[in-house]
């Protein structure tokens, strides 16, 4: 084991604050990672406040963060994907058994024994595991992302959590050339969905609750934006949907995006609002519509996004910030007051 500087909540109510956490030398299979940037998700902001008792209560100290970019410092014996010096990325997953058939499948975030970066069992450490808001990171290989050399580096850190979770329910649902395509809410995630589904060709029509975002949704390659708190712009879309991706972070009215889809149209939930949406069974059953969830996404998939983003030069708009404020980050992302996505620059840690 080694120590390594990292910000951790101490309890829901604390500030992330600085501290030393402990971590596993690589062993034969491990990548250990200098990390250069991570974003700051809406899952951080839940997990540290331990808004999601319910599901995964919050272990503390907790060190948040899972949209990882930075460089191989250390590769171990039986490491054949990386070696020292190399560009790495790290998103949600750090482990999982491999042997299941959801892994087989490249489905490795619905595997019964995966392993999230952060507040996740540890089986090396026996403690939990610890997640970017650090100066170093030690992972399993098969779980390290190659990162496009042409992206920016800071922007390229939430792709492994936001361009990932948006990425991979626009690719199962069929997005493309033709479809008309919604996206609920422009934050980390929105803005995501909104840069994938025009470069995968789709009709994008942006809903957002602030007014103010309009212009930059237009810019960032939504071909309409609809002010959501307006029932007659939001009449105007009515039954007209292939596919709605709704990545809002608190309660809202799901029913509202329910009737705008059109037959056999699907809306998919990836935002994780710790209370229970109130579903109307009548906009389900007229057009015969459906409701689901996606998880993040696999390994492949991954991997095969960050290609797509490196191809067609997709990065998130960022705000870079030194580690030093990441509590006033927070205080912003719950006002849905970020364009679009809060990277850390590590190095602010290192020399703090
Ligand atoms: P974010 O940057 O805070 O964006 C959330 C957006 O939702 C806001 O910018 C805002 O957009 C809208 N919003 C916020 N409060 C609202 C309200 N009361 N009513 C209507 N709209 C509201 O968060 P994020 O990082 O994108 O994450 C979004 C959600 O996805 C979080 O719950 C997060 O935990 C979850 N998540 C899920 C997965 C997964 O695998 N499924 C992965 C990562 C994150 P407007 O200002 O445009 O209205
Ligand atoms: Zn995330």
């Amino acid at each position: 084991m080694y120590n390594t500087k990292a910000y951790a909540a101490a309890s829901a109510t604390s500030p992330l604050a600085p501290t030393t956490i402990a971590r596993r030398d690589p062993t034969a299979n491990d990548v250990q990672i200098e990390i250069l940037f991570c974003g700051i998700c809406h899952s951080d902001l839940h997990q540290v406040r331990n808004e999601w008792s319910e599901v995964m209560p919050t272990v503390y100290p907790c060190v948040p963060g899972h949209e990882i970019v930075g460089r191989v410092t250390k590769v171990g014996s039986g490491v054949t994907k990386f070696k020292a010096g190399d560009l790495a990325g790290v998103g949600c997953l750090v482990d999982s058994d491999g042997t299941c058939p959801e892994c087989k499948a490249g489905f490795e975030q619905f595997c019964n024994n995966m392993v999230l970066t952060y507040n996740f069992p540890d089986k090396h450490t026996g403690g939990v595991t610890y997640g970017g808001y650090s100066d170093t990171i030690v992972v399993d290989q098969n779980f390290v992302l190659r990162v496009p050399a042409n992206l920016d580096l800071a922007g390229a850190a939430p792709l492994l959590c936001a361009g990932i979770t948006t990425f991979s329910p626009l690719h199962h649902w069929g997005v493309g050339k033709g479809k008309k395509v919604g996206i609920v809410g422009l934050g980390g995630l929105g803005h995501m969905g909104v840069k994938l589904a025009h470069a995968m060709g789709a009709h994008v029509v942006l809903f957002t609750t602030s007014p103010g975002k309009k212009d930059d949704a237009l810019r960032l390659g939504a071909d309409e934006v609809v002010v959501s708190r307006n029932a007659d712009e939001m009449n105007k879309h009515a039954g007209s949907f292939d596919f709605i991706l709704d990545a809002v972070s608190a309660d809202h009215d799901i029913n509202a995006y329910i009737n705008l889809l059109g037959r056999d149209g699907n809306i998919t939930l990836v935002g994780a609002p710790a209370k229970p949406l109130q579903v109307a069974a009548f906009p389900l059953l007229f057009r015969r519509r459906s409701f689901s969830g996606s998880l993040i996404g696999g390994i492949a998939e991954t991997q095969e996004m960050l290609d797509f983003c490196g191809k067609h030069n997709i990065t998130s708009d960022v705000e870079v910030i030194p580690i030093q404020k990441v509590n006033e980050a927070y205080d912003r992302l719950a006002k849905a007051d970020v364009k679009y996505r809060f990277s850390i620059d590590m190095a602010s840690l290192k020399n703090a």
